[in-house]
């Protein structure tokens, strides 16, 4: 299997380019904050709980998105292989990564980290937020993301990069451009 994760800040591109990776690779996809969403649009009792969080640009609990991420990860068995989509978020998550993916005879092949100037991610996450309807797409939480990010989230890229997994990628371009990026470090692996 090829297991991935698309890694960066909000508005990094993740979406975007895995939407090209499960085009070009046949893998399956695993977003959280998409799960997220969907059981906030459901009105499930997790999604009133997700909402909370999410509204002020905070992390869901990690007790409570790694439940979600390893009930998901049982219904992927026969794949090609997964991108994690906004998972692993904190070091905690990432632990739990490897130890669900070990459990499973299964492994990370590769992070691929999108890196964008924060200028740059507020200018799109304000542009998607005039079509997104995200209650999260707003000025004041978008910062709050962005703080998140760097707080809890970055230090992942010093775990991965002593796992030898990390795979930095120039985030800025054409979508194309970008993702010819990618394909350069999958074939490598
Ligand atoms: P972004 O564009 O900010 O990367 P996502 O769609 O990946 O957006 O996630 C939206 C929100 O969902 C996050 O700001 C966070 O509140 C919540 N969320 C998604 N994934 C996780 C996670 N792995 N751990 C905790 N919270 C998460």
């Amino acid at each position: 299997m090829l297991n991935v994760i698309i890694f960066g800040a909000p508005g990094s591109g993740k979406g975007t380019q895995s939407e090209k990776l499960i085009e070009e690779y046949g893998l399956d996809h695993i977003s959280t904050g998409e799960v997220l969403r969907e059981e906030i649009k459901n009105n499930t009792e997790l999604g009133k709980i997700a909402a909370q969080y999410i509204e002020k640009g905070q992390l869901i609990p990690d007790d409570l998105i790694i439940d979600i991420l390893s009930t998901i990860l049982d219904t992927k068995g026969n794949s090609k292989g997964v991108i994690f989509d906004g998972f692993p978020r904190t070091i905690s998550q990432a632990h739990a990564l490897k130890k669900m993916l070990n459990e499973r005879n299964e492994q990370i092949n590769a992070v691929i980290a999108l890196e964008v100037e924060d200028a740059e991610l507020i200018g799109r996450l304000l542009n998607r937020g005039k079509v997104s309807g995200r209650s999260d797409d707003n000025l004041e939480t978008i910062q709050k993301r962005l703080q998140v990010y760097h707080s809890q989230t970055a230090p992942l890229i010093e775990y991965y990069k002593e796992e030898n997994l990390y795979n930095a990628i120039e985030g800025s371009g054409s979508i194309d451009e970008i993702f010819a990026r990618i394909k350069a470090v999958i074939k490598n692996l």
